[in-house]
């Protein structure tokens, strides 16, 4: 039984929430490291994606592995209280998630998913570069005049 108060809990959870924001700003520094320009959330794409590239049509999600319920992970299992309440919610945020997903696939994109869990792994950078392409691929080269 959860027998915080309202306040308390809604203290704990932004501090979560605030927590949840920085694999968003770790891989955001690797794809700028890397020399890519990105829009942050977009919002006229389903999911609102996180990171999007729109000249390549390309699209990162970061996913919190708790609040998106990653499936064999550690830190993606729900919690044992108030199961009644964090099952359902999990639950639609996968739902949505993966509707997203088929979404932005349906409309021509190319998305890549990276979980906090996958933070710590030295491929990273490597498999971000891999699914972004050349980084001055739409660089226009310039006529010569005359
Ligand atoms: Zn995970």
């Amino acid at each position: 039984m959860d027998t915080r108060t309202p306040e308390k809990r809604s203290e704990i959870m932004s501090l979560v929430r605030a927590k949840h924001t920085r694999p968003e700003l770790a891989v955001r520094r690797i794809v700028s490291k890397l020399g890519y320009r990105y829009r942050l959330h977009a919002k006229g794409l389903p999911g609102k994606p996180d990171l999007c590239f729109p000249g390549r049509r390309k699209i990162i999600f970061i996913h919190g592995c708790f609040w998106h319920a990653h499936r064999g992970c550690r830190g993606g299992r729900p919690p044992k209280s108030r199961v009644d309440y964090w099952l359902p919610k999990l639950r639609d945020t996968r739902r949505r998630d993966s509707r997203s997903l088929r979404e932005l696939v349906r409309l021509g994109w190319k998305t890549l998913v990276v979980w906090q869990c996958e933070l710590e792994s030295t491929n990273l950078s490597r498999r971000i570069r891999k699914f972004l392409g050349p980084v001055k691929v739409f660089r226009r080269r310039k006529k010569k005049s005359g």
